[in-house]
């Protein structure tokens, strides 16, 4: 059997996956003995215009001008990963849909706002333009979690991702409750996966990985208040990784 080809795609992105891909040290050289890597813009200069088995894409689709992009690469993937929470939800990009003309472009670009590269729309999921095998949250991807999918996906198995919150992760960790320590934390809504990354190194977790399904958003946002936070800021932060999921 050939071994699987694969290529790195990044759309409207902080290009903190490809970093993240391209420093799993160990990992990585794990991962290039299954696979052979024909494109990774971030590692390397060679491009391919070959068939591919999987094409990893990173980054939101938020600009109508890449659907022609992203649709080439479906026509030449047996298989769609969008990796990272940008590609995966739209991830910290969508905040700006929130704005009604979500264009921030000028408060951040001033004059050279009309500027044609910095045409812009909704920030959006890739699956919004193209079908996707698979969606791995996370701002950035978890290394571990990576290696276990695209695993999965090269044995043929039904890749799986937690749908129960990072509390359990953390309860597991015997970790102290942020909330103990008169903290704030979004763990107890945000979609498992990363081991409770962040409470277990002293942080709050944001849940850069999403939500879990059916989240209770209201309650959520009444524990932030009851801990002393404005309601518009508790409300902002309940959607700051999930503001395409979070209605205003
Ligand atoms: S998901 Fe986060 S780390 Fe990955 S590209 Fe988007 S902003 Fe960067
Ligand atoms: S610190 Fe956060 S993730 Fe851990 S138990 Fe408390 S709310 Fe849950
Ligand atoms: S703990 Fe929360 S913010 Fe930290 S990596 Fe996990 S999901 Fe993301």
């Amino acid at each position: 059997m050939s071994i699987p080809k694969v290529a790195f795609f990044d759309f409207t992105s902080c290009e903190g996956c490809q970093v993240e891909i391209a420093n799993f040290d160990q990992d990585l050289l794990k991962l290039l003995q299954a696979v052979e890597v024909v494109e990774f813009r971030e590692i390397m200069k060679e491009t391919c215009s070959a068939p591919l088995d999987i094409a990893f894409v990173e980054g939101s689709f938020s600009r109508e001008k890449d659907r022609a992009r992203l649709q080439k690469i479906r026509q030449r993937a047996n298989l769609v990963v969008a990796y990272g929470s940008c590609a995966a939800t739209g991830g910290i990009n969508a905040l700006k849909n929130h704005k009604p003309d979500y264009k921030y472009k000028v408060e951040v670009y001033g004059a050279d706002a009309t500027l044609p590269h910095l045409e812009t729309q909704k920030a959006l999921p890739i699956s919004a333009a193209i079908p996707v095998d698979l969606a791995i949250p996370g701002c950035p991807v978890d290394r571990a979690e990576f290696v276990r999918l695209v695993s999965d996906l090269l044995h043929g198995k039904a890749p799986t991702i937690p749908n129960y919150p990072v509390c359990v992760e953390c309860k597991k960790k015997e970790n102290i409750c942020r909330y103990e320590l008169q903290d704030t934390c979004l763990g107890v809504v945000a979609r498992a996966g990363c081991g409770a990354l962040c409470p277990t190194n002293g942080i709050p977790c944001e849940a850069c990985r999403g939500f879990v399904d059916n989240p209770n958003v209201d309650s959520l946002v009444e524990l932030l208040i009851k801990t002393g936070m404005q309601p518009a800021y508790a409300a902002a932060k309940a959607r700051m990784f999930t503001a395409n999921l979070v209605e205003e």
